[in-house]
């Protein structure tokens, strides 16, 4: 799975799986069900740390369930592999916007609907007028009342897969989203480029205060646990500086963790989804 996760760690699946479309996908899942397999659906892996042992069953990706359609006023569905970049894009070329701070999230719109992803105190989830789910064998659209969710997080229930998201646009001329398209991309590179690979932000931010500055309150920036960094330029980014382990990150992560309730009395939470074999 290092070659499928941006922190570039961990063990391999068993079976890496591709499906074609929705059909594939329902006798790709009944034909794991029969084997009593177990699966996790993935995008492109920028959330996701893999422990070394690897993971006893399949991973789903939906990178072939990539299109993206306008479906109404100001309404446009994309499916779950499409990158969220490209839907920002499609909607400028229609005179859409609003979406412009998922710009520079790395990531699929599945992957960015189970994270409630966003950024400057917006979340995709906010824009967002109904789910097209995968659940127990039946697909549906599901209206955002009905689901639970709030910040870096929505509630599926276990087996749930995201095929689809449709979103609520504004109008807006094509030259605004430009600007922030740029402004975007533009932030993240001159402040957010740590230079190494990593998953984003590694904490949540506790209520009301930054992960960051904890971390850095509590003296970690630049500590280093074998192959892996808390970065000197973004403290809540923990990077791979060469040859980490998934083992690496876990340790590195309890120290910080450490720390900041010894420092502040806060018990950090990671944004970061761990998985695979303990
Ligand atoms: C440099 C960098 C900057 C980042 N900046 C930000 C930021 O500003 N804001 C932010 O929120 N995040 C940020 N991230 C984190 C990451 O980009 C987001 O969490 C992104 O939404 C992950 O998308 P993904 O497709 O890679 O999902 P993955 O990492 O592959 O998966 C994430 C989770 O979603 C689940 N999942 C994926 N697809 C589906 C599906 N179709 N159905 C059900 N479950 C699914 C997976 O099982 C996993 O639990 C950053 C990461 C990096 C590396």
């Amino acid at each position: 799975m290092h070659l499928h996760t941006s922190l570039r760690v961990g063990g391999p699946a068993d079976l890496y799986a591709i499906p074609e479309d929705a059909e594939d996908l329902q006798k790709l899942l009944s034909g794991l069900g029969e084997r009593q397999m177990p699966w996790l659906t993935v995008g492109k892996g920028y959330n996701l740390l893999v422990r070394d042992k690897g993971i006893s069953g399949a991973i789903i990706s939906l990178e072939r369930f990539n299109r993206i359609a306008s479906v109404g006023a100001a309404l446009i569905k994309a499916e779950a592999g499409a990158e969220n970049l490209a839907v920002v894009r499609y909607a400028q070329k229609i005179g859409l916007g609003g979406l412009g701070f998922i710009s520079g999230i790395p990531g699929t719109i599945g992957g960015a609907i189970k994270m409630n992803a966003g950024a400057y105190g917006e979340g995709i989830l906010e824009h967002t007028e109904q789910l097209t789910l995968l659940r127990g064998g039946e697909i549906r659209d599901y209206h955002m009342q009905e689901l639970d969710y709030g910040y870096r997080h929505l509630k599926l229930a276990d087996g749930d897969i995201v095929l689809a998201a449709t979103f609520k646009f504004d109008e807006r001329d094509h030259q605004l989203t430009e600007e922030e398209i740029r402004k975007d991309l533009e932030l993240r590179r001159t402040k957010h480029n740590v230079g190494f690979p990593s998953a984003g932000s590694f904490f949540k931010n506790p209520k009301g205060q930054a992960a960051w500055r904890l971390i850095d309150a509590a003296g970690m920036r630049g500590v280093t646990v074998g192959g892996a960094q808390v970065s000197t330029v973004h403290s809540n980014f923990l990077i791979n500086i060469g040859n980490a382990v998934a083992q690496d990150f876990l340790d590195l992560a309890a120290l910080v963790k450490n720390a900041v309730i010894t420092t502040s009395g806060v018990t950090l939470e990671e944004e970061v989804r761990i998985v695979g074999n303990v």
